[in-house]
């Protein structure tokens, strides 16, 4: 799960680190009544799981309550593009916080490296852009340190690092001391990634965090209540959110063609066969094992409700669900959920035949069966055309 920055940013808070002064609001009346309170200039700033707001239009600077509540509007009602044209995303939130006065931007980050096992830590003093830039830009610029988790991180250990990344001298200390807080953040919320960029140095040379980016791991929510509520909160996909409430796994991708298969790989191979075939998919939706009729409405309901799907792929292989038990499913969720668009059915495995001769029997509306997954992926490319 992705927090939203001033979600983060009250984690940083609780860990001790300072962040800038500010207030969440909705609409442009609490953005203004936002910016009294936190005075001016203040930054009005979209609420968005997306990167490089600052350039597509997301962050605005204002002087005072007219041009916060000019900003707000303004922010609230665009369509926010990401730097690799992601979204549209539209921010229902805003976060209103004190402009700060910035002599530095670094860049820190703490991800879960699963290759090898370990947390690794990234500082630079190039901070601002996105790391692939740095990267890019200047390799030697960008320090990356592995952390031993057992002994986690201490403020020697991160002393040097702010070292090796050749920050300003006298921010070292200050540098080195969110660090170790970012690394207690990371653990303690069962974090896979916390990115801090910029992380700032202020005109007072005070160490700040301007912005922030975390994910939690999902199957370590059950014990963090407080994320849990967040997660229920606005901001979040209505697809995505419906998903978790009727527990399926469901990852909302960018195209126009639902995709419903049982278990996770016969999904991970049916994205690609869809992409082979020209076509881009609008989701990932593991039915799972069961793939009963209750299982199918569900995953009808989730795909359905996502304007943009024209046509949607069911690839089914019946192992110990059987094929007959999804076909009686698919058959019962048409009674119950009409899809009103065209939908494939590849179903393969056991008792196949008796599933397919099922569903020609049963002769649902604007349903397709098809043998392989190519030519389901084919002819569901064509309908969603
Ligand atoms: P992002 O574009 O989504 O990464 O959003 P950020 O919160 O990182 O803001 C983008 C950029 O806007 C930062 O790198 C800063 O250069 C600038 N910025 C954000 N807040 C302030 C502020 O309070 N004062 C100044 N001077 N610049 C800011
Ligand atoms: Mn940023």
């Amino acid at each position: 799960m992705d927090l939203l920055e001033y979600q983060g940013k009250q984690l940083f808070a609780r860990a001790g680190i300072a962040i800038p002064r500010g207030r969440v609001a909705s609409d442009p009346d609490a953005a203004v009544a936002a910016a009294e309170e936190v005075g001016y200039p203040c930054v009005v700033k979209a609420q968005v799981q997306m990167g490089g707001r600052g350039k597509a239009g997301g962050i605005k600077i204002a002087a005072d309550a007219e041009a916060a509540r000019a900003h707000a509007g303004e922010i609230l009602d665009k369509e926010l593009r990401g730097p690799h044209g992601e979204g549209p995303f539209v921010a229902r939130e805003l976060w209103i916080e004190e402009a700060s006065e910035i002599d530095a931007e670094y860049y820190a980050s703490l991800i879960l490296d699963r290759a090898a096992k370990r947390p690794l830590a990234m500082l630079s003093r190039m901070g601002g852009m996105d790391v692939e830039e740095i990267a890019e830009r200047d390799p030697d610029a960008l320090v990356r340190r592995h952390i031993d988790p057992s002994a986690g991180l201490g403020e020697a250990e991160a002393k040097q690092l702010a070292i090796d990344a050749e920050l300003d001298e006298d921010v070292l200390d200050g540098v080195a001391s969110v660090l170790v807080q970012l690394y207690a953040a990371f653990t303690d919320n069962d974090a896979t990634l916390i990115e801090v960029n910029p992380l700032i140095v202020s005109s007072s040379r005070d160490v700040v965090a301007l912005d922030s980016k975390v994910t939690i791991d999902d199957s370590a929510l059950f014990r963090h209540e407080e994320l849990s509520e967040i997660h229920d909160g606005p901001g979040e996909d209505p697809q995505e959110q419906m998903a978790k409430e009727r527990g399926v796994t469901y990852v909302k991708l960018d195209g126009d063609i639902g995709v419903l298969g049982n278990g996770a790989g016969l999904c991970m191979s049916t994205l690609d066969v869809v992409a082979n075939a020209g076509g881009k998919p609008a989701n990932f939706l593991d039915a799972g094992g069961g793939s009963k009729a209750d299982a199918i409405v569900d995953a009808l309901e989730i795909i359905t409700s996502d304007p943009k799907v024209k046509a949607i792929l069911f690839n089914i292989f019946g192992g110990i669900t059987r094929g007959d038990e999804v076909a009686t499913g698919i058959i019962e969720a048409y009674q119950r959920v009409d899809p009103d668009m065209p939908v494939v059915v590849r179903l393969d495995g056991t008792n196949s035949e008796e599933a397919l001769g099922m569903l020609a029997d049963a002769e649902l509306p604007n349903l397709h069966v098809e043998r392989t997954m190519l030519g389901a992926a084919r002819a569901v490319v064509e309908l969603a055309g």
